[in-house]
């Protein structure tokens, strides 16, 4: 899948369809072949910060992250087998300064093997980026968002609607006539 850098990102549903967000979502770093892209130095501990994201999004974005592994195209036209790209199916949602970039983590490759270098509004909000996937960087999504709540579920979020789920079975089942929390009938 390719788009410019810094173009809206409009693909599928929920959180990757700009249109459900009520700032800009940009994407970042959808390379393919032939499509040209940027090259140059990017700055010393980038592709670690980024790795360290793409881990914590792997966990804590579960049903956000695409179904299949990817392949570089750059590296296919150039007959080089890379493989799939490792944990290609996490996305990552940065947010920037008035916007929120979408990066794929393939990211890391690109920089790593293609020498690209990402828009540096990128870069700087990556590097601010901390604790992916906990209740602050959720709250920074929704602060980024003018306040709204962010399309993109959070753990707390997940939490409270199994715990909704689960008091409504509860309930359900003292309707029913069972004791909750015992398998005998009443
Ligand atoms: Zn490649």
């Amino acid at each position: 899948m390719h788009f410019d850098d810094l173009m809206c990102c409009r693909y599928h549903n929920g959180p990757y369809d700009a249109n459900n967000w009520r700032v800009p979502l940009l994407a970042v770093g959808w390379l393919e072949h032939p499509h040209d892209y940027v090259r140059g130095e990017t700055p010393p501990g980038l592709v670690d910060k980024l790795d360290e994201l793409v881990a914590a999004a792997h966990e804590s974005q579960r049903s956000y992250n695409f179904r299949g592994l990817h392949r570089c195209s750059h590296c296919d036209a150039a007959n080089v087998d890379s493989g799939s790209l490792e944990r290609s199916h996490v996305n990552l949602f940065v947010p920037g300064q008035g916007v929120v970039y979408i990066a794929p983590s393939g990211i890391r490759h690109y920089i790593h093997v293609h020498s690209y270098l990402p828009p540096s509004t990128f870069v700087e909000a990556v590097m601010r980026c901390t604790d992916y996937g906990s209740p602050a960087y959720f709250d920074s999504l929704r602060t980024v968002n003018n306040g709204d709540r962010p399309p993109i579920e959070s753990a707390e979020d997940r939490r409270a609607y199994w715990q909704a789920r689960k008091e409504a079975m509860q309930a359900e089942w003292l309707r029913a006539g069972f004791k909750v929390g015992s398998r005998s009938r009443q």
